[in-house]
């Protein structure tokens, strides 16, 4: 190790030789991780940031909680094997009746399935068999949605960027415009927007004539996460779930980023108190180590045998870790924690948008936040339309970066700075946050009125 180059230049400098061109978030931080605790990542130069990404909220208890590691040394002294294609294990027994308790109605009417590594793969596995369930097609997604990179996934996500590599997507594939409380796509605003926003999907799969076949799915996340921070009304969402009952179609809920006690509830769903058909997870389910899981509505459980398979589907120290995540998330109560914290965190962001107007809005639920950055005009004029660039966004989060802060950017043209930091940072961490996004405010050159 010691021949190896300790700075992070050279470290990225071999990454850029060993690796393609391709890069996913956090987008090119300059960094090489040397180790990481809680909340905190220190560099091979040994410099500290604040983590408020977490893994795309993968690590809801933060980097190398002790208990997540306590149970991965459990799985070795156990004997379990690594690796158990779909065969069951004990742990693997605990791991699912667990799961399932934390599903709607203690998971009575649901039933698992384990479908691979990632979120994308759980996303794959709910599209076939919405599609086998119905006999029908058609997927329905919303502008600003994010489900994977794979090839069905990537079809019915609301972002052109990365489909204009690829030539040709999943077909019928239609999308419709998502609530946002800042930019209602319908230039309208509040309650209106969004109840305009419900009549529209409600005639549009209603009326024979509006040119949309009736689908076999409709895919979405209760709070968008790439999709800069949108969370969802509940009467939409409410509504959204009485039309696709009404007409066969399945209704799957996307909890990957917000699941898990993220928003202040276990579930992002539940903050509407509907009932998905199948539910995807990834990210915390597995405490920080590969796992996806689709929770299905045992009714519309279709598979046959060999239907639906995958080498990677019982990773022992993933259910270790992601038993041990859920346990301290439900018996914790941590989701209560969260959602008090967001409300605090929000409060404090409001104050400092008065003194900052770049600062365009604030939103968020719980521990999934979204600072939404403006130009001067827009300030004013936000409803339908779309942010200018995100060249201000950009600077900031690098700013922020210089400052010892790691966070994320999402929504159209990256003007959204997204804060998915540990569930169990502290107020006092949250505080530095604050102090160091102010600094950075500062840094980029915006002037405080
Ligand atoms: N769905 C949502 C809501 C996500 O946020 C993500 C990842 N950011 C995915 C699906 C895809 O998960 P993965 O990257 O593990 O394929």
């Amino acid at each position: 190790a010691n021949s190896l180059p300790q700075s992070n230049e050279t470290f990225l400098a071999r990454q850029a030789e060993f690796e393609s061109n391709v890069r996913s978030y956090p987008r090119k931080l300059p960094l090489a991780i040397a180790k990481a605790q809680g909340v905190w990542i220190t560099d091979v130069e040994n410099k500290q940031y604040l983590d408020c990404l977490a893994g795309a909220g993968t690590l809801a208890l933060g980097h190398n909680h002790p208990e997540v590691l306590q149970s991965i040394q459990s799985v070795i002294t156990s004997g379990l094997p690594l690796h158990t294609l779909d065969l069951t294990t004990p742990l693997k027994d605990e791991f699912s009746s667990y799961l399932l308790s934390l599903l709607p109605g203690q998971g009575k009417e649901y039933c698992l399935q384990f479908t691979g590594p990632s979120g994308a793969d759980a996303v794959e596995a709910a599209l076939k068999l919405a599609k086998k369930v119905t006999g029908r097609s058609g997927v329905i997604s919303f502008s600003g949605g994010y489900h994977g990179m794979t090839h069905g996934a990537l079809s019915v996500t609301g972002n052109l960027s990365p489909k204009e590599a690829v030539n040709g997507m999943m077909p019928e594939v239609q999308f419709m415009p998502y609530p946002h409380q800042y930019r209602c796509p319908l230039g309208i605003g509040g309650e209106a927007g969004v109840k305009a926003l419900t009549y529209y999907f409600e005639n549009l799969i209603n009326d024979v004539e509006s040119g949309v076949r009736k689908p076999a799915a409709v895919i979405l996340e209760a709070v968008q996460g790439e999709g800069g921070v949108n969370p969802a009304p509940a009467e939409w969402l409410q509504r959204i779930r009485k039309v696709t009952q009404e007409h066969g179609i399945m209704l799957i809920l996307d909890e990957v980023q917000a699941g898990f006690a993220r928003t202040g509830k276990l579930f992002a769903f539940e903050h509407a108190g509907i009932e998905p058909d199948i539910i995807v997870m990834s990210k915390a389910v597995g405490g920080g180590l590969p796992l996806a899981v689709l929770g299905i509505k045992k009714q519309f459980d279709a598979w046959a045998p060999g239907h639906h398979t995958g080498t990677f589907r019982g990773n022992q120290l993933a259910m270790a870790t992601g038993l041990t995540t859920l346990k301290i998330l439900k018996e914790e109560r941590i989701a209560d924690k969260v959602a008090i914290q967001g409300e605090w965190l929000k409060g404090k962001l409001a104050e400092l948008q008065k003194r900052f107007p770049v600062i365009g809005h604030v939103r968020g639920l719980g521990l999934m936040i979204g600072i939404e950055i403006v130009k001067p005009n827009e300030a004013k004029d936000h409803l339908g339309c779309y942010p200018a660039d995100g060249e201000l966004s950009a600077l900031l989060q690098k700013k922020c970066f210089e400052a010892g802060l790691i966070l994320e950017r999402g929504g159209r043209n990256g003007c959204v700075l997204r804060l998915l930091p540990s569930l169990l940072i502290t107020n006092a961490e949250l505080e530095v946050f604050l102090d160091k996004f102010e600094s950075a405010l500062l840094g980029a050159g915006v002037k405080p009125v």
